[in-house]
């Protein structure tokens, strides 16, 4: 077997073939379905996007500590986000709140266009902008700031894929939706008990989609 040398697969003997093809398998049976998906999370190292003390563990389904009081995604959970967010067809740029380590962002990256992504937490937005830079991906604008206000700047977004929950639907991300099919993707509720939306815009028209009980950290107001 051959791998590309650098950095990006640093320690990959710890995390082998063999343990990210079981997790792969998991994402499988429970009910992951589009190969490109799948391929894309077989490729991105997810070990190099946690603590060292923690890479063991990085091929379980299992959301880990990043820091911050915040969490790395659930294997299972930024597939199935993806797979929402794509499943309207090709998506070319895509607005992505709460970057965290940018594990979400650097699977996105490989599947669409462009990733405009926002981190509240200002250390952890450079953590992830230094990562995803080694890792060559280059379609990524990183923005420190609050995700209630969108990203304007490379607005409008023909997908949006919200990482922390809010209590309602923000409005800006709602006006940063392409009127033609942009699609939201966004757990709302509060802590421990939100239900996933998946909201596609046709002009002035909002669509809404339940897609199940998900538990995310909250979207919090304001800069850290
Ligand atoms: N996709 C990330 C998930 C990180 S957890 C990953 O795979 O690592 C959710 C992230 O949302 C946290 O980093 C948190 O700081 C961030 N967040 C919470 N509220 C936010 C807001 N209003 N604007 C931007 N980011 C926010």
């Amino acid at each position: 077997m051959t791998h590309p040398a650098g950095p990006p697969l640093r320690g990959i003997g710890m995390t082998s073939a063999r343990t990210r093809e079981r997790l792969l398998q998991r994402l499988v049976e429970q009910g992951i379905r589009d190969p490109a998906v799948l391929d894309r999370l077989r490729q991105v190292p997810r070990h190099l996007f946690v603590d060292e003390a923690l890479a063991s563990r990085a091929y379980e389904d299992t959301a880990l500590p990043i820091g911050h009081a915040q969490t790395i995604s659930q294997p299972y959970v930024v597939a199935r986000m993806t797979e929402a967010l794509l499943a309207g067809g090709q998506r070319f740029n895509v607005l992505e709140v709460g970057t965290g380590c940018g594990y979400q962002t650097a699977v996105l990256a490989g599947l669409v266009g462009r990733v405009c992504t926002v981190e509240r937490i200002a250390p952890l937005q450079l953590q992830a902008r230094q990562r995803l830079q080694a890792l060559g991906l280059t379609n990524i604008k990183f923005r420190h700031g609050d995700g209630f206000e969108g990203f304007k700047l490379h607005a409008p977004y023909d997908g949006i894929l919200v990482a922390a929950a809010p209590e309602s639907v923000p409005q800006a991300l709602l006006k940063q939706l392409s009127p033609k099919g942009g699609r939201l993707i966004v757990p709302v509720g509060p802590e421990g008990r939100q239900e996933l939306l998946c909201i596609v815009r046709r002009e002035e028209l909002y669509m809404r989609e339940k897609l199940g009980l998900v538990s995310f950290v909250p979207l919090l107001p304001g800069l850290a």
